[in-house]
């Protein structure tokens, strides 16, 4: 087995949804990687060593001692880990990767534009501005069906709390007319990103999850609000 990969004793699995699961990764002794918030891990069970899969990292680069991936019920891998995985079992890693990495300036505005599942690695971003009590705004724009959808609602409110930088904006998308949510409704679309990309200069775009809202996030961002590609960074998972 090659050195960087590293067996890791599931520390916890906490039910964050019926169907989505956060992995608590312990790491083992003397283990200290260097990696980055919004990088990815791969990872794999003992028993079926080829069938590897990549999770993004839902803690962040200042989380010591663990690395935390919240993951879907879907596909083989999926379902596996959501039905499954309990603390005590082994997962071999793959350590961090990726370039889907928050650009930490002060003037900055990373507007994080995430469907489903696709919002696990806006919590490590938002959680490294926070504990760094840096100036960087970060607005998360999230599309769930129904508000049963919304992975991390708790841990967003405490951070929008603590963060006077940080806002998590959800919209749903199928919810029952009489439903008492009185947030926004409907899917994500240029008109609410340019209300709230105002200063679209320094405005920096982040995509995340299955393909599809990727590439509709891309065609909303590059052909109707003009912006150059430089300023979109995506992450898919198709
Ligand atoms: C960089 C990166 C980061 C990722 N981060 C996350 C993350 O944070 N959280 C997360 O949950 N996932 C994440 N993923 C996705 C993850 O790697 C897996 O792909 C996912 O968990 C599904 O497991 P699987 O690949 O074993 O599914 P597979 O069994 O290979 O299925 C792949 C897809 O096909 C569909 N499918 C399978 N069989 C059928 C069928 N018969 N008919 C129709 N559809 C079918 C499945 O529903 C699934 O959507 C990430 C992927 C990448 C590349």
């Amino acid at each position: 087995m090659p050195k960087n990969i590293v067996e890791m004793e599931i520390e916890a699995a906490i039910a964050e949804l019926p169907d989505t699961k956060t992995l608590r990764l312990k790491w083992p002794e003397n283990y200290d990687p260097s990696f980055k918030t919004g990088q990815f891990i791969t990872v794999y069970w003992p028993d079926t060593p080829k069938y590897k899969r990549a999770y993004s990292l839902s803690s962040c680069a200042l989380d010591k001692g663990y690395f935390e991936v919240t993951v879907k019920r879907d596909g083989k891998m999926g379902t596996r880990i959501v039905d499954w995985a309990a603390a005590g079992d082994k997962l071999f890693v793959i350590p961090p990767v990726g370039r889907f990495l928050p650009v930490y300036e002060d003037k900055k505005h990373l507007v994080c534009v995430a469907g489903g599942s696709g919002v696990t690695p806006f919590r490590g971003f938002a959680r490294e501005a926070t504990y760094r009590e840096l100036r960087t705004r970060i607005t998360i724009l999230y599309s769930v069906r129904t508000t049963n959808d919304i992975i991390f609602n708790q841990e967003f409110r405490e951070l929008e709390e603590k963060n006077p930088h940080f806002k998590f904006n959800v919209t749903c998308t199928r919810l029952a007319e009489e439903d008492p949510w009185s947030g926004r409704r409907g899917r994500i679309s240029a008109d609410w990103i340019k209300s709230i990309a105002t200063d679209m200069e320094n405005t920096v775009f982040y995509a995340c999850g299955p393909t599809a809202l990727v590439e509709g996030t891309e065609q909303l961002i590059s052909k109707e609000l003009g912006l150059p590609k430089e300023q979109l960074k995506l992450e898919k998972w198709g």
